[in-house]
């Protein structure tokens, strides 16, 4: 049996980055840029007011106290967005408003607390008075946002191969970029195998039971960036299962659920041996036993031959979600230019017990609290690999390394976080 490790080591070896492509920066949430980006503007483009309040002649306030106020003529207003036609002269000031671009001849800005407006205007109004008095002396540059201070023209602002979160989005925009050079996001194909199976939606026979991997898993490609291609439901007969998975010759990854244990191993083997070359393992964890990896002969976008690689995962919805977190997200990841693949681990104080019989590497769903600066782990209670719902009570999956017979109240565990949503556990 191989470890988690190695097997993680064999499939990343085949999955390769994608290309670039420019797409519409609201798109590119999760993506990695694949190229450096320059300012081909300033911002803020012109000087301007930090503040509500009037643009003045520092020179001007020399002097001014609240009990001698510096009186002025006012000879115009100017809002964020326009641009004043008049010039403050020695003795003038221009009534301003934040981000409205500083007025030639004034060099700072009084904030309307410091002059007396308020005694010159009626309750609620808010015209501009013919007279200010300032109230007390600004230096030069005062409550100017100067032209250039966030990002100079020409100047480098993001690097290729970093990840586009909202702050880098609206950086973007900021910029004015409409679009941006990414790399793409993989199309990955996944196809649910099962006799049993029906989808939501439909009513179910005796006998059958819903279709749950298909979802679990088109969530998680699109949790983690990429694009879910659904093909469906493949009876465990042969020629359906190539008919189905030919329809999705053309993604980056395919994904199937079941049909790699050892009751219908042999189908699914002959057909994925035929299609294309691919390994059958079985990997050192639990849940998540038996796994398939390899490659099938496809296509690429302009229908050139390639080997696209094959992820065929176990049947049990738990084991379906738990081998995707380990074996495909990192895939999914390094094609997508990412360079961090793993999922952050903590470390948990046990509250309860979780056995580890036969020397594997056991993943425990688990609800993880912080109290007191401290994390505790307890396990969501029954662990069956058919039990979804196990995951749906769980934030994170502690694990038991294989060499040890198990973990009890108070030791520490290692927890791989699925959520760090402590929040949803307050
Ligand atoms: P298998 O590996 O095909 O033998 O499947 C293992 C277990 O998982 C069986 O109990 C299947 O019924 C169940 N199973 C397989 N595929 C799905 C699916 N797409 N949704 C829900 N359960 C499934
Ligand atoms: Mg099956």
């Amino acid at each position: 049996m191989i470890s988690a490790e190695q097997a993680l080591e064999m499939i990343l070896a085949r999955i390769d980055i994608l290309e670039a492509e420019e797409r519409p920066v609201l798109d590119s949430l999760g993506q990695v840029l694949a190229e450096d980006v320059f300012s081909t503007i300033d911002i803020p483009p012109l000087d301007n007011s930090a503040m509500d309040g009037y643009a003045i002649r520092a020179e001007d306030t020399r002097g001014a106290s609240p009990r001698a106020p510096r009186v002025l003529r006012v000879i115009d207003t100017v809002m964020a967005g326009s641009i004043s036609s008049c010039e403050v002269a020695p003795g003038t000031a221009i009534r301003i408003m934040t981000g409205a671009p500083v007025p030639k001849g004034a060099d700072a800005v009084v904030r309307f607390e410091d002059t007396d407006e308020a005694g010159r205007q009626q309750p609620g109004e808010s015209a501009r008075p013919p007279e200010i008095g300032i109230r007390r002396e600004v230096a030069v540059g005062a409550d100017i946002r100067r032209a250039g201070e966030d990002v100079g023209r020409g100047s480098w602002v993001l690097d290729r191969g970093a990840v586009i979160r909202p702050a880098e989005i609206g950086v973007l925009a900021s910029l004015g970029r409409a679009t941006v050079k990414v790399i793409r996001r993989p199309v990955v194909a996944i196809l649910a195998t099962g006799d049993e199976l029906v989808n939501a939606g439909e009513p179910l026979p005796p006998g059958k039971i819903y279709n749950s991997n298909t979802y679990s898993l088109a969530a998680l490609v699109l949790r983690y960036g990429g694009v879910p291609r659904i093909l469906g439901i493949a009876s465990d007969r042969e020629d359906v299962l190539v008919n189905r998975l030919s329809r999705g010759l053309d993604a980056d990854l395919l994904i199937t659920s079941g049909g790699v244990s050892l009751g219908d191993y042999d189908v699914v083997k002959d057909v994925l041996a035929k299609e294309g070359e691919i390994n059958f393992w079985t990997v050192r964890i639990k849940p998540g036993k038996p796994l398939a990896f390899g490659t099938v002969r496809g296509t690429d976008r302009t229908g050139a031959a390639r080997n696209i690689p094959l992820l065929g995962l176990p049947g049990n919805p738990v084991s379906v979600m738990v081998t995707f977190e380990l074996f495909a997200r990192p895939a999914i990841l390094k094609m997508m230019g990412r360079r961090y693949l793993a999922k952050p681990v903590i470390e948990a104080v046990l509250e309860d017990s979780i056995e580890n019989s036969d020397g594997r590497r056991v993943f425990a769903r688990a609800v993880v609290e912080e109290r007191d600066g401290q994390y505790f782990a307890r396990t969501t209670g029954p662990q069956g690999s058919g039990i979804l719902t196990s995951m749906s009570l769980g934030n994170g999956l502690a694990i038991v390394p294989e060499d040890e017979a198990g973990a009890g109240p108070g030791d520490r565990v290692q927890v791989m976080m699925l959520d760090w949503s402590q929040e949803l556990w307050n």
